[in-house]
């Protein structure tokens, strides 16, 4: 991955995790103001319905008195109307005064004060009435010239009233329920007969008039009565930002909140660790992305080929990854072995066919740690080279000393592969502290002298004996040797001279393909 790449994966990963945490916040916000609105809603249905039922009710009740009134059978304003009218102000708890006017409207008696003759009364005359009703009923909204004299709602009817106190519309409202506002209507005249001291007349009558609600629906209610000429209004309190936020859901929100971090962070790793070099190594052992380049090794003496060292590549994304550049990486991420049998399972299906043909040549395989303390390998080994009927001897198994870390182990995994026929050999021989030491302890069947000790041959005396030293302690402990990256015909000439046997390196091939290998054995061995 470049710097761009990963600037953008960056940038990929913050949007996800940003987006993750504030879409669940969002979204919760979103549904808890929606059913905050329905609940507010809900509220104020219940509120008009209570409110209206309210103010039918006192409407049927003053219209009741109204009518017992008429039905009185004295002549009005006499001693006996007077008693009359006294006892139904007394039943009906909703009528503060009932009395009589004449037909100008002006006062005759009434059940708190008596007749007019008492003087009180004297004089007075009913304004015009807020409404008449087609069967004869008139109504005063807020007459404040009666007795008593607070404000009155006043219902008539041939020459005889009742009056009210207004609030009676509004009561009740003392419950958790109650709206900020309310207000009662009457439908026919547009006026207000009742209304909670805030309330604003105007502003309640251009809500009535409103054919049909406005956005901002949840914060008023219009109910209409069916049988009556009224309507209530009711709107709820304005809220404000700071009690909008404190009856938020937070439970809700800062879980959702939460889960989406946890979620993000959880895609994020999950990119991470896919993108990373280990998740893409671990991507590659799952598509077999491997290849493998074997590169001839031959007789120094005939320069004829005798096998070949499995070489693993990476093919990724159209560029082949060296093995230098992912072995540590699968030796550390425990990719390791999956790889080592992938290089196997592709040596014996290339080159298979030819090693059962020609049974003198060999792959040697390269080997990590792992797959040198424990008997896995061998254990895939024996079934898959009897499987394809390759003899054990021609796969031979490369050791690196690093391989030796659990020297009894080892000691142990290699004498198993060597009694199963496989040969085994101490790779980059010279390379580590106690190359020797190895050599004694355990019992191998070959070395590679590492390039180090080929390259300085003919220019640093000093280093080129070591080569020469090796091929002799070799030949002392009855091992063969092969001598690594060889690019030059005077390091052949030289190895061959000191008594190494075979040789591997660029001057003969390059690691090649299946192919190509098979190819450059048949030239060489004229087969
Ligand atoms: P190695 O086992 O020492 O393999 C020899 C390396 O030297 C190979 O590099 C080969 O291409 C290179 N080479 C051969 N002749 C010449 C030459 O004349 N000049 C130069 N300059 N280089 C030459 P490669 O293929 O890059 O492998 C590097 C290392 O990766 C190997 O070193 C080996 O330790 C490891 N490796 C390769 N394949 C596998 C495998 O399948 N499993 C394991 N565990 N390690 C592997
Ligand atoms: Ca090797
Ligand atoms: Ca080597």
């Amino acid at each position: 991955m470049n710097k761009f790449q990963r600037g953008a994966l960056a940038a990929l990963l913050i949007v996800i995790v940003v987006t993750a945490a504030l879409a669940p916040a969002g979204i919760g916000f979103l549904l808890a103001e929606r059913s905050r609105r329905q609940e507010r809603v809900e509220l104020l249905n219940t509120a008009a319905a209570a409110a209206l039922f309210r103010a039918e009710d006192v409407t049927r009740r003053l219209s009741g008195a109204l009518g017992e009134i008429g039905k009185v059978s004295a002549t009005p304003c006499s001693t006996i109307y007077l008693h009359e009218l006294r006892r139904i102000a007394l039943t009906h708890t909703q009528v503060r005064d009932a009395g009589a006017y004449d037909h100008d409207g002006r006062w005759q008696c009434s059940s708190l004060l008596g007749a007019v003759s008492a003087g009180t009364l004297e004089g007075l005359t009913l304004p015009a009435p807020d409404w008449r009703s087609r069967d004869g009923v008139s109504a005063w909204y807020a007459l404040s010239r009666l007795p008593g004299g607070k404000e009155s709602l006043v219902m008539g009817r041939d020459g005889f009233y009742v009056a009210a106190d207004p609030s009676l519309y509004l009561d009740g409202r003392d419950n958790a329920s109650a709206p900020a506002s309310l207000a009662v209507i009457n439908t026919e005249a547009s006026r207000v007969i009742a209304r909670t001291p805030a309330t604003d007349t105007a502003a309640i009558l251009a809500v009535y008039r409103t054919p049909s609600p406005g956005p901002d629906c949840a914060s008023w209610v219009v109910r209409r009565s069916v049988s009556l000429p009224l309507a209530v209004v009711v709107s709820a309190p304005h809220q404000t930002f700071r009690q909008r936020v404190s009856t938020l859901p937070w439970g809700w929100l800062l879980g959702g909140m939460g889960a989406g971090l946890a979620c993000a962070g959880w895609a994020a790793w999950f990119i991470v660790r896919r993108l990373s070099p280990r998740g893409q190594l671990s991507d590659a052992v799952r598509r077999h992305q491997f290849i493998v380049a074997y590169q001839p090794i031959v007789d120094l003496a005939t320069r004829r080929c005798v096998g070949a060292e499995a070489l693993v590549r990476w093919k990724h994304h159209d560029r082949i990854v060296r093995p230098d550049h992912f072995i540590p990486l699968a030796e550390h991420g425990g990719l390791i072995q999956a790889i080592t049998d992938q290089v196997l399972d592709t040596v014996l299906f290339e080159l298979g066919e030819f090693l059962k043909r020609y049974r003198d040549y060999y792959v040697s395989v390269n080997l990590s740690v792992p797959d040198l303390t424990t008997h896995r390998f061998l254990d895939v080994l024996r079934p898959a080279v009897a499987r394809v009927g390759v003899r054990p001897q021609q796969i031979r198994i490369e050791a690196t000393e690093r391989s030796f870390l659990d020297a009894a182990a080892a000691k142990e995994v290699i004498s198993a592969f060597r009694d199963a026929g496989h040969a085994v050999y101490l790779d980059d021989f010279g390379t580590g502290y106690s190359s020797l030491s190895h050599l004694q302890n355990f019992r191998v069947d070959g070395l590679k002298i590492d390039k180090s000790f080929v390259d300085t041959i003919g220019q640093d005396a000093a280093s080129s004996s070591v080569a020469s030293h090796i091929v002799d302690m070799a030949e002392t402990l009855d091992v063969q040797v092969i001598a690594e990256g060889i690019e030059r015909e005077e390091q052949a000439a030289y190895l061959q001279a000191r008594g190494a046997k075979f040789g591997q390196g660029w001057l003969f091939s390059p690691p090649l393909s299946a192919a190509e290998f098979i190819r450059y054995a048949s030239r060489t061995r004229g087969h």
